[in-house]
């Protein structure tokens, strides 16, 4: 008997995009995406920031399952009220329950999932799982996505690297990871020092040291991509985090795809 072997590849093929299309001090916001569903991670951007942004890589402004929150810093969720409005107050909005309290909601009242941080759930095809990052908010997390057997990991806005955020991150093909400031231009630089201590702080921002330190030891060799970001315009340098986050890498022999995220730039769409 022949077998039509084109039958299993009837429909689209099953692919899971990820692009980080804003990341840094003025505004962050990631997009996940299956064939079936669209998820926005954080709304650091005006929603015409966000219209433009989507279009240079091909996706339409509408139609989103979701925009999950990390937690309620300025540079994540300015945009949020705003993009509720355009969304028609129809784009659910996943948020964890202290968080919500932080939230002005303006009187606006979108569909609010709120959820406690460390739980999993599901939206469409994409499983979320969400972790408790330390960071001066109160009540930050961090995703992992999982979805066609691919995982993308998202941790940013976090002071240090606990142990048990090194064992969420592991087994993702794409990881956005926070690469914050070089600690010496940090010392240097413009901020107050009460300012510079918190974000050197454990509740602070990921150092690029601390970074290379984890990529030489104990990041999952299985990554294919990864993406630093959250830099800090003040106290780093694009180049500084490439450098030194290459060497690391070389050190350990990985090839990993090497990606700085940029303030004003959506990185390239990673597919998997
Ligand atoms: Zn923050
Ligand atoms: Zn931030």
């Amino acid at each position: 008997m022949l077998i039509d072997a084109t039958k299993e590849h009837q429909g689209d093929p099953l692919i899971v995009k990820f692009c980080v299309l804003a990341s840094g001090s003025s505004g962050n916001v990631a997009f996940v995406a299956t064939n079936r569903t669209r998820i926005l991670v954080d709304a650091g951007l005006s929603f015409k920031e966000l219209q433009r942004r989507l279009s240079i890589i091909g996706e339409s402004a509408d139609c989103f399952d979701a925009i999950l929150v990390t937690h309620e810093h300025c540079d994540h969720v300015s945009g949020l009220l705003r993009w509720a409005r355009k969304f028609k107050l129809k784009t659910p909005i996943y948020v964890s329950r202290l968080t919500y309290s932080c939230i002005d909601w303006e009187g606006c009242q979108p569909p609010v999932e709120r959820f406690q941080a460390g739980t999993d759930w599901t939206i469409g095809d994409i499983k979320v799982e969400s972790f408790t990052i330390p960071h001066d908010a109160i009540d930050p997390v961090g995703f992992r996505f999982c979805a066609e057997g691919v995982k993308v990991g998202v941790a940013t806005d976090l002071g240090y690297m606990p142990e048990s955020i090194k064992y969420r991150l592991q087994g993702c093909q794409a990881l956005l990871l926070e690469s914050n400031h070089d600690i010496e231009m940090l010392k240097v630089g413009p901020y107050p020092w009460v300012v510079k201590q918190r974000v050197m702080g454990r509740n602070g921002h990921l150092s690029n040291h601390v970074v290379c330190d984890f990529l030489e030891s104990e990041f999952d060799r299985a990554t294919h991509t990864l993406v630093l970001g959250h830099l800090s315009e003040h106290n780093n340098h694009p180049e500084i985090v490439r450098m030194g986050a290459a060497q690391a890498l070389e050190q350990r022999g990985l090839a990993t795809q090497l990606v700085v995220a940029e303030q004003k730039n959506p990185t390239e769409v990673f597919r998997f």
